[in-house]
């Protein structure tokens, strides 16, 4: 699974063994399960790291195994795997910034703690006027709010010099629309489309990591974004800033007010070039998909694909972002036994349940690559899919599946069709799980791209963990039995779908709100919310060592349900309400523990 909101996990599984009747047929599936586990966690596979010798070993192994309960490569194709082109890794190859006085004289400066090219910016120069833009904030007009930093700028082939972040003394409610559009990414679209050539970031000194430039961050886009952007450190700045009579701090003072009437301005007497240069390294990465044919004509039968699927890469030595590793575990192979061998398994499990039975509808087996690094794999395969998505009756996830506690699976992207309920209650009576089914299919896994693919989908999930996306998310931590069980259910699932003519009809899910809050970018409060949670609050998995949470008295189990004076129903609450935090600044939470309403001072620190 996909860490998007860098908030992380939840509860602790306990693996209880219960002795089953129909042991033996139950044991052959569950140690089978456990050898696909067990091989794709090991050391051998590194981690699985998209692009990497550890991918090939696990789709080496997973298309043995297709082989072996008889899967195709998909009409058309000979081979088991499907190549997609990614970015790897960027990184600065020597930025630099010149001011030139009109009255005469340059200086140029370089260097990593004094100019770093943004990750998605192109690599190119640019020369212009300079442009003082605020925030360099736009809220669109639909949002009944008027917020433009360019509102009667012309910046027209100019450099745009913006402040990072978002205003620091507005109210509440401003900060927290203004939040929504404070990424770096969404600030060099605005000044793009105003036509401005170049964008330079400054933190300013009244800001979390005041003076600071931005680190250059992961970005799996191929191509840059179409404008050049750069942050500049104090250093470089100065020469800017003191072109224009003033002080930064005195600037950024009228601008944190967030009044939306307080201009931006020209920066007279100097002109600036900025040479970014961006180093993209491209890779390939492999998506594996079989199918098993239907065992009768498919003519005449509504949407002739059943799918089932689950992400097969991980983290490898946690390099490339998204590791929670502690920094005695620095470049430890994560071994992704619960994310997500755990789903990999799985889906084989329901392949093989299917190889020797009677299909009116074709089974295609999918396992995604590039999940890790923002659902690459299934965002290629709907992108340019090898068969007509609208043919293609419903898609079966399955990430993080390994550690059914207390017996409960939870499903998700059950708002997708209206079919689903009672189909998974149908087949759940055999199973018996108690089942959390959550409507929302907006989910930081692949059932994320079919969902926008518009095909009825449903993703299985066990919860987060103290170890998800650790090195310590080994083999030996999960929950056979049960996973074998998930197996099971979604065999039933996958039966229905592939005996009954008709095809679940899909509903479009309207997105609650923009999942991963920006202020994710700046604050870090160190509260582990519990994903998979049903409760009305925000349910703590945990907090992390040392961190803000743990400094207020808060711990695994208690349940947020006001925080800043937002009340919170639910994660998204949470996400929303962080917005309106700021580091540094108490704020009064209020928790259930053990039935008893509490009350805590959390104060947020700086995300560096
Ligand atoms: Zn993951």
């Amino acid at each position: 699974m996909k860490n998007t909101f860098r908030l992380i996990l939840g509860i602790v599984a306990t693996a209880f063994l219960v002795a089953t009747p129909h042991a033996q047929t139950a044991t052959a599936v569950q140690s089978r399960t456990r050898t696909h586990v067990e091989t794709l966690a090991s050391d051998k596979f590194e981690g699985r790291l998209t692009g990497s010798p550890g991918e090939k070993l696990a789709g080496d192994y997973i298309i043995s195994e297709l082989k072996r309960i008889g899967a195709k490569p998909l009409p058309g194709m000979t081979d088991f795997r499907i190549p997609f082109t990614f970015t790897a890794g960027s990184k600065d190859g020597g930025t630099t910034v010149t001011v030139t006085k009109d009255a005469g004289g340059a200086q140029t400066f370089t260097g990593a703690t004094t100019v770093q090219a943004l990750s998605f910016s192109d690599t190119a120069e640019a020369t212009g006027r300079v442009v003082f833009a605020g925030y360099g904030l736009v809220v669109p007009e639909a949002q009944n709010f008027g917020y433009d930093s360019y509102a009667g700028l012309e910046v027209k082939d100019k450099i745009v010099v913006v402040l990072r972040y978002f205003p620091e003394d507005a109210d509440q409610k401003t900060r927290a629309i203004l939040a929504r559009y404070a990424d770096l990414r969404y600030k060099a679209q605005a000044a793009r489309q105003r036509g401005a050539k170049g964008m330079l970031v400054i933190t300013g000194p009244r800001s979390p990591n005041a003076g600071a430039v931005v680190p250059m961050s992961f970005d799996t886009a191929i191509a840059g974004s179409g404008i050049v952007a750069a942050s500049v450190g104090s250093d470089a700045f100065a020469p800017i800033i003191a072109a224009s009579g003033k002080s930064l701090e005195e600037v950024q003072k009228e601008f944190d007010s967030g009044n939306p009437h307080v201009a931006g301005f020209a920066i007279p007497g100097i002109m600036v070039t900025l040479k970014a240069n961006v180093i993209r390294q491209q890779q390939t990465g492999n998506n594996v998909v079989a199918y098993l044919p239907a065992t009768t004509p498919t003519t005449g039968i509504n949407k002739p694909w059943v799918a089932v699927g689950a992400h097969y890469d991980h983290l490898g030595r946690g390099t490339t972002g998204g590791s929670l590793a502690g920094q005695d575990e620095k470049n430890a192979i994560h071994h992704g036994a619960d994310d997500n061998a755990s789903g990999t398994a799985t889906a084989l499990a329901v392949a093989e349940a299917f190889g020797k039975q009677a299909r009116k509808r074709n089974l295609l087996i999918a396992f995604w690559s590039g999940e890790e690094l923002g659902l690459l794999g299934s965002n290629a395969f709907v992108t340019k899919p090898p068969f007509p998505l609208e043919t293609m009756a419903a898609y079966l996830n399955f990430d993080m599946v390994g550690r059914v506690a207390d017996n409960k699976l939870t499903v998700q992207a059950t708002g997708t069709s209206a079919m689903w309920p009672k189909l998974l209650e149908q087949a759940n009576v055999a199973a018996g799980f108690d089942l959390v089914l959550q409507e929302d299919p907006y989910q930081p896994t692949d059932v994320g791209s079919f969902n926008i693919a518009s095909v009825a989908c449903l993703t299985f999930f066990t919860g987060a963990h103290q170890e998800y996306h650790k090195p310590s998310d080994t083999a030996e931590k999960i929950n056979y039995e049960d996973l074998v069980r998930v197996g099971e259910l979604a065999s039933g699932v996958v039966k229905r779908l592939m005996d009954s003519p008709d095809a679940p009809l899909f509903t479009k899910v309207e997105q609650k709100t923009e999942t991963g809050g920006r202020a994710g970018l700046r604050l870090f409060t160190g509260t582990i919310p519990d994903y998979a949670s049903d409760v009305k609050g925000l349910l703590l998995g945990g907090v992390i060592g040392g961190g803000p949470a743990e400094q207020a008295g808060l711990t695994k189990g208690d349940v947020v349900i006001e925080i800043a004076g937002q009340s919170i129903t639910n994660i998204y609450d949470y996400t929303f309400a962080l917005e309106l935090l700021k580091i540094g600044q108490p704020a009064k939470v209020v928790f259930m523990r053990g039935g008893e309403r509490k009350e805590t001072t959390l104060t947020p620190a700086a995300r560096k």
